[in-house]
């Protein structure tokens, strides 16, 4: 199954416990726009994509991800997750996304500048502050947005920082944004284990992925006190003797040295696949999706999933989590911190404005921990009491999606049958 196809399946899903009325549900099904291009860097083209899903509780709003194997499908998939999240976290946002299919590693820094210009130019007609706001994703970063900010301003004549996030502090970036999505799934974590009564301190923790996502989430689930025991990144993984925890910042300096996280002193190497089957508590996929399929989610030691990545379960493993009793909180709440410190940087460059760190993280927790909430109302009144995950009737995406997409269906049913 492609994401775009796990993305329909998911929306379907809700089908049964939302009330969406055929036309919409058709709009729903399509992204409202898909701008494709090709972008010519030395001597090369790459195929390059916008998909603008759906706008109608404000402007769209996603990342862009630099990658060899993104598709148009996947660009869509895309999308239509950030429609949900941003409607999950009750942020004034639509969603889109944006991609380019390009392996970045092979790119001079001048070509990977060439490319981000580029990309600017083919989406500046579709975008704007107050019409679709890109942001980093896999493999884009602050430098890169700052780049596409520079030619999207050359081409319009003036200034309009928020056009895009995740751009760097001098250039109206927002203090907290780089660590916004890590921090957001250490607070949903922490909020789900309160409500299943486990403590924290005796809390293991398996983490896929060591990039802006990956790395965050388990620096901060170490300070919070969990025991992050072992991380992987695209060539490997390590694990700490007697899953006694590693220290983050250490391995941090060593894949700075070498490359990768493997070889870390005082751990033990893995091979990719030993993830799945860690005796650990949490599992947190933080790289790409459709990791978790029905075969690793058959062999899932962990009592608890964290999806960090977008997309990273498919439908079919979703149902056997629920049925093993294992509890996955979809990535449309669990990694919504990363586009709510977004919309916060937003506002602030509308307003000319700078917050202090303290205001945009007590701001990041309070939404994260609203939003937790009402999902967990949202889910008790679909188990008719207390969530059990011995006799789940539903997973935990279930009422995430009920509540985003009611709110998004609100939103076009009363905008009529324009959008
Ligand atoms: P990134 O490019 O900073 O890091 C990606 C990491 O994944 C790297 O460490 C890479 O080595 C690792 N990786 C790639 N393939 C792997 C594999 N097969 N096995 C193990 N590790 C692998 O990207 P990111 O910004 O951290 O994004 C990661 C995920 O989080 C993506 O799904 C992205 O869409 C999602 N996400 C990102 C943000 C954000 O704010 N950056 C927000 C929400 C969701």
């Amino acid at each position: 199954m492609n994401p775009w196809e796990q993305a329909l399946k998911q929306l379907e899903q809700v089908k049964a416990y939302v009330e969406i009325p055929e036309t919409i549900y058709r709009r729903l099904a399509e992204p409202q726009n898909l701008i494709k291009g090709e972008l010519e860097v030395g001597g090369k083209k790459y195929p390059a994509w916008r998909s603008q899903h759906n706008d109608a509780r404000g402007p769209y709003k996603g990342g862009i991800r630099f990658h060899p194997k993104v598709s148009e499908d996947e660009v869509k998939a895309l999308s239509m997750w950030m429609t949900f999240k941003c409607a999950t976290v009750d942020i004034p946002y639509g969603g889109a996304k944006g991609g380019v299919a390009v392996e970045p590693r092979q790119l001079s820094k001048a070509e990977l500048e060439a490319l981000s210009r580029a990309y600017a130019r083919l989406v500046t007609p579709v975008i704007g502050e107050k019409r679709d706001i890109p942001a980093p994703d896999v493999n884009t970063d602050g430098q890169i947005m700052a780049w596409m900010l520079d030619e999207y301003e050359k081409a319009v004549g003036y200034k309009a920082p928020g056009t895009f996030t995740g751009k760097p502090i001098a250039l109206g970036g927002s203090l907290g944004r780089e660590e916004a999505t890590g921090q957001g799934g250490v607070q949903i974590l922490k909020a789900l284990l309160t409500q299943f009564k486990v403590p924290v301190a005796t809390t293991t923790v398996a983490v896929q992925g060591f990039g802006n996502v990956g790395y965050w989430f388990a620096r901060l689930a170490e300070a919070a006190g969990f025991k992050v025991v072992a991380v992987f990144d695209s060539k490997g993984g390590i694990v700490s003797e007697d899953l006694t925890g590693l220290e983050i910042e250490a391995v941090m300096t060593h894949k700075q040295k070498v490359g990768k996280v493997v070889g870390y002193k005082g751990a033990k190497d893995l091979a990719s696949e030993e993830l799945w089957s860690l005796p650990v508590t949490v599992v947190v996929p933080a790289a790409l999706e459709g990791v978790i399929d029905k075969e690793v989610a058959e062999k899932l030691q962990a009592k608890y999933v964290v999806e960090m990545a977008n997309g990273p379960v498919t439908p079919a493993a979703d149902t056997v989590l629920k049925e093993r009793g294992i509890v996955s909180v979809p990535d449309v709440l669990a990694n919504a911190g990363g586009v709510t410190v977004s919309y916060f940087e937003w506002v602030q460059n509308l307003q000319g404005q700078a917050w202090d760190l303290e205001v945009v993280q007590a701001q990041l927790k309070r939404h994260m921990e609203e939003a937790f909430s009402g999902v967990w109302r949202e889910w008790e009144r679909l188990e008719g009491g207390q969530v059990n995950p011995a006799t789940l009737k539903v997973g935990m995406r279930v009422p995430t999606y009920t509540i985003a997409v009611k709110r998004v269906v609100e939103a076009m049913m009363l905008r009529g049958n324009s959008r």
